[in-house]
């Protein structure tokens, strides 16, 4: 097959072991600077452009789109959809799991087990806002944070207060929710290809602190998941369209609850917790499902 990786940098990890694993499986396969498409948007023939040739004849894209390029990287991907190339993930799936709030309450919408969420936009409300969510402590994230940055722990209803009233005046867009404090700095990534868990660690958040990102200092071990905690992971990747997906849970006294879905999870973690060829398992996804005009949406979303 012919492939071809959307990713800024061919040096990162996951980008490198993707080409490695497809080439160890006898395809041709390319990396392409997502920011360096330009695209022609035509109805009769649409096509992208790189570095003065058009690119042709891909079975498949592998989108590696970073959270501070979604809009143009999700734009590139539909330009790839509308061509007809089949998306490991689709525009649509990596739009939706980049808003938090959006993919909180598409999961919600499907019954999947999530911490008491809330937003609001006034400061007028902030009050009814904090005591709707169960009160402190509470935990007030940014939309469109990642790794841990923008997620602030306020453990007293003042802390809350203040901190929501201050992230309101700086017009940023925020949600308010209950503090899984029985996780103990502690999640679990799962990593899911093609409606299957195919690996799962623990991330430790370090010491005294309540975020488990690794490139926050925390530490990630493997880990046996329970039977729900599987299906909860599966459901949500399925939820949010996604194909290849991190999903991160929470052991909450209510059962497992999903804080977020990564549309492009990297690989270095789980591959050297679990020792498992996860990029292999990638591709021989896209050998299964390759095919043309194969995405949901088309173009539509
Ligand atoms: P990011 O996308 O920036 O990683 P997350 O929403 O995943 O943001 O939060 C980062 C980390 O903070 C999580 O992995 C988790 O360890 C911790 N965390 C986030 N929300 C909660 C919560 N409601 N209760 C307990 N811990 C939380």
């Amino acid at each position: 097959m012919k492939l071809c990786v959307l990713s800024r940098n061919p040096r990162l990890y996951s980008t490198r072991r993707l080409v490695e694993a497809a080439k160890a499986r006898g395809h041709d396969i390319r990396v392409v600077n997502t920011l360096r498409c330009y695209n022609n948007v035509t109805s009769h023939r649409p096509s992208v452009h790189y570095r003065g040739e058009v690119l042709e004849g891909f079975d498949a894209v592998i989108p590696r789109i970073g959270a501070s390029v979604t809009f143009y990287g999700t734009a590139v991907v539909r330009q790839f959809e509308m061509m007809g190339v089949f998306p490991v993930n689709e525009s649509v799936a990596i739009s939706r799991s980049r808003d938090k709030l959006r993919a909180t309450q598409l999961l919600a919408r499907r019954g999947i087990g999530l911490p008491v969420t809330g937003f609001a936009y006034s400061p007028d409300d902030v009050n009814d806002l904090i005591k709707m969510v169960g009160g402190p402590p509470l935990v007030v994230k940014l939309l469109e944070g990642t790794q841990g940055v923008g997620v602030v722990l306020a453990e007293t209803y003042k802390a809350a207060e203040s901190v929501i009233q201050a992230f309101m005046g700086l017009e940023a867009e925020i949600m308010v929710q209950e503090f899984i404090r029985e996780a103990k700095g502690a999640d679990i990534r799962c990593f899911v290809v093609g409606g299957k868990v195919v690996a799962a660690m623990k991330r430790q958040g370090a010491e005294g602190e309540f975020r488990s990102n690794l490139h926050r200092g925390g530490s990630a071990q493997l880990i046996r998941i329970t039977p729900e905690e599987r299906s909860t992971a599966v459901r949500a990747a399925k939820v949010m369209g996604l194909n290849v997906a991190g999903v991160d849970l929470l052991r909450s006294n209510h059962g497992p609850v999903v804080m977020e879905v990564n549309s492009s999870p990297g690989l270095q973690g789980i591959e050297k917790a679990s020792g498992k060829d996860i990029a292999g398992q990638i591709i021989q996804f896209v050998e299964k499902n390759a095919k043309e005009g194969k995405t949901k949406t088309r173009g539509k979303g």
